[in-house]
């Protein structure tokens, strides 16, 4: 089907078919990314979250196949050897993957897909799928805020923190990689700025599959 009609305010709105897109959250660590990212899952119910696999321990907190599917370094390497990962990568010193088969099965249901993942995978995942990939970094106000956030979440030790801090400058360096940087100061503002690059990206001509038949039967009657 070309497109659906979907009520609006008593009003039919067009629905045109289109492909889904990845949408890839970045930022150094405690720059909000996963703040930003919980809000769009709850009220965006056209994406989805790819849920990574790492070999970090949990968090406090944090639940297995929620936020992460935490794993061991041997089934990691079992998973990667097996191709089951769209990217992977090192990041402090422990694993994180992307599985590939529920991203492909979102997709395939119509779904957009939410990445939280850092440069290396992001660079990996658009080498892959380039056009179907929407990059955003985020940036901190200030270093003295990200630290401030990083102590204020609670979940990390000193030494954590230390090492994320220390990651952070380096990490930075790879706003260009990107299509969309944002500051993340005032959080919904934010917010705001991300509903509307998804909006947009999702009207892209390239992503509406329908509107070659749509637009067909404009001209055509
Ligand atoms: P990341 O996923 O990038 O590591 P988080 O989303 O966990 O970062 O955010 C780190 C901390 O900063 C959290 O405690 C979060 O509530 C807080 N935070 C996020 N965005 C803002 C903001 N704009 N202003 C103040 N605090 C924020
Ligand atoms: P955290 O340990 O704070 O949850 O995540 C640390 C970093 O790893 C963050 O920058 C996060 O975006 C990144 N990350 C999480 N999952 C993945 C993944 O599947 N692949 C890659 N490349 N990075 C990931």
């Amino acid at each position: 089907m070309a497109h659906k009609n979907n009520k609006t305010g008593g009003k039919e709105a067009i629905e045109l078919d289109r492909r889904g897109l990845l949408f890839v959250l970045s930022s150094p660590s405690g720059a909000g990314k996963s703040t930003l990212a919980r809000k769009l899952l709850y009220s965006d119910p056209q994406i989805s979250l790819s849920v990574s696999v790492t070999t970090r321990p949990p968090r406090p907190g944090e639940v297995n196949g929620v936020d992460y599917h935490f794993v061991d370094v041997e089934n990691f390497k079992q998973m990667a050897r097996r191709g089951e990962f769209m990217e992977w990568a090192h990041v402090f010193g422990h694993r994180y993957g992307t599985p590939k088969a529920p991203v492909e099965a979102m997709l395939a249901a119509g779904k957009d897909v939410l990445f939280d993942i850092d440069w290396q995978g992001t660079q990996q995942l658009y080498q892959e799928s380039g056009n179907d990939v929407v990059r955003v970094f985020i940036l901190p106000p200030s270093i003295k805020e990200l630290e401030a956030r990083l102590r204020g979440r609670g979940t990390d030790s000193d030494v954590v923190i230390a090492e994320r801090m220390a990651r952070a400058k380096s990490e930075i360096g790879h706003w260009d990689g990107y299509d969309y940087v944002l500051i993340n100061d005032d959080i919904e503002s934010c917010f705001g700025k991300i509903q509307h690059i998804l909006a947009a990206e999702r009207l892209s001509r390239s992503r509406q599959k329908g509107l070659i038949g749509f637009a067909r039967k404009l001209v055509n009657g």
